[in-house]
């Protein structure tokens, strides 16, 4: 468990690139295709991946509420019990959770439960994010396990994702509705 006191003294070591990786945005790109696939599978596309300070890709998620039937399946928590269970531990501590979008409050609740060390999100999500938008949910007082966290990395990309989706999904109920309206 890190301590904010520990956090504010080790932030350059906890907030390190993991090894082998020259940039968040190399690692964002992985999420992004991550969030491809659930748009693939007709979900709002939003991927995660989770790596270690050693640069492994300890596990990989992306949306699935829908054909899940699940209304936990998010990218992040998908990608958290992927990790636990490969590692055989709740705790998934010391990695960092890549996700395309700002995490709600179930996801950052998760991870705090998880112990992650950090969380990189790209864009902010103006509705439900509540690591900046919404609220500072990690700097709550009760918190008891420090996690640092960057936005806007890949951001205009990671936003033009979900926009396209969004005006794709538009423009398919305004065609379903004109092919239902009465002549
Ligand atoms: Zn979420």
């Amino acid at each position: 468990m890190t301590t904010r006191r520990e956090l504010e003294h080790c932030r350059a070591e906890l907030t390190a690139l993991p090894s082998g990786w020259d940039s968040w945005e190399a690692l964002m790109r992985l999420a992004m295709e991550e969030a491809a696939k659930a748009e693939e599978l007709g979900e709002v596309p939003v991927g995660a991946v989770l790596v270690t300070p050693d640069g492994e890709i300890l596990a990989r998620g992306h949306n699935r509420t829908i054909t899940d039937n699940d209304p936990t399946a998010h990218a992040e928590i998908l990608a958290l019990r992927d990790a636990a269970a490969t590692m055989r531990n709740y705790r998934v501590e010391n990695a960092v959770l890549v996700v395309t979008l700002e995490p709600c409050m179930m996801c950052t609740g998760a991870m705090v439960h998880a112990r992650v060390r950090g969380i990189v999100y790209g864009t902010t999500d103006p509705k439900t994010g509540v690591l900046a938008s919404q609220m500072e949910a990690l700097e709550l007082p009760f918190q008891n396990h420090a996690i640092w966290h960057m936005g806007g990395v890949l951001a205009q990309e990671c936003a033009a994702q979900l926009s396209a989706f969004f005006r794709k999904r538009r423009e398919e109920h305004k065609l379903r509705k004109s092919d239902t309206a009465p002549c």
